[in-house]
């Protein structure tokens, strides 16, 4: 049984459909690569996972239980966690406030603080700063490992590396091998299109709201991906 399952489903902003029709499902330990050019409904679809929009029409299941239209705090306690576009740390509180956030789900497993620490070791050291006194990368750290600390089954990033220096972006997805575990599935939405074939086991390609390619990424060619992001 697929531990998410999306199907066919639709999210408006008003009369405006943003996402159309869009099905997947996806296993434990395996990563979903969503890719697609701005506006094509990447982060629309990411919010209606984690519960903060709700879909007009399809379904959506975890670990085989309906929870369409279930609020995102309810979401979380079953496991589905985000690393949001733009991180959103809390200004006010220190990098380790901002990272004991993600416990409040208190969902046990192997992510502590330890563990955090012990991927990204820059954070020990800073551990008390505030967080709007570190660089974009170590602000990311932070709002990865404050997605971790929730202990997630399904850990859904949107766009990890923008705004980031490549050299930072390299580090990132090195991290990113060692989260990827057999008991975390993983939805990732990432702007570099090879870096989204490499990184994910099957990637979904949306246009306008509408899928436009979809399948296993070892399968699937870079210009194949081009074509369809571009709707050619
Ligand atoms: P990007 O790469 O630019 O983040 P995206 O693929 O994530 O793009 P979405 O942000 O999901 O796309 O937007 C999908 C469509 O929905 C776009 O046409 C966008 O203008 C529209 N949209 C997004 N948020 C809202 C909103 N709050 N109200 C109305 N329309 C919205």
């Amino acid at each position: 049984m697929p531990l998410l399952e999306v199907d066919r489903v639709e999210v408006y902003y008003g009369d405006f459909k943003a996402v159309s029709g869009v099905s997947f499902s996806l296993a434990s330990g395996q990563v979903e690569a969503l890719i697609g050019a701005n506006g094509a409904g990447k982060t629309t679809l990411l919010r209606t996972i984690t519960g903060l929009l709700r879909p007009r029409a399809g379904r959506i299941r975890f670990d085989g239980e309906d929870v369409t239209g279930l609020p995102a705090e309810a979401l979380a306690c079953r496991g589905i966690s985000m690393v949001p576009e733009g991180r959103m740390l809390f200004p006010s509180l220190t990098v380790e406030e901002n990272l004991q956030m993600g416990t409040l789900t208190r969902r046990v497993g192997p992510w502590k603080l330890d563990a955090v620490y012990d991927i990204f070791p820059a954070l020990k050291d800073l551990r008390q700063r505030n967080a709007t006194q570190l660089s974009g990368g170590q602000q990311q750290m932070v709002a990865i490992g404050r997605a971790l600390l929730s202990n997630p089954r399904l850990l859904i990033c949107d766009e990890l590396s923008l705004g980031l220096a490549p050299v930072v972006v390299e580090e990132i997805y090195r991290t990113f091998e060692r989260i990827r575990g057999a008991e975390l599935a993983i939805v990732l939405v990432e702007q570099d299109v090879a870096r989204a074939l490499a990184t994910s086991d099957q990637l979904t390609c949306l246009l306008e709201g509408q899928v436009t390619l979809q399948g296993e990424s070892r399968e699937i060619t870079l210009p194949e991906v081009t074509a369809a992001y571009f709707g050619e």
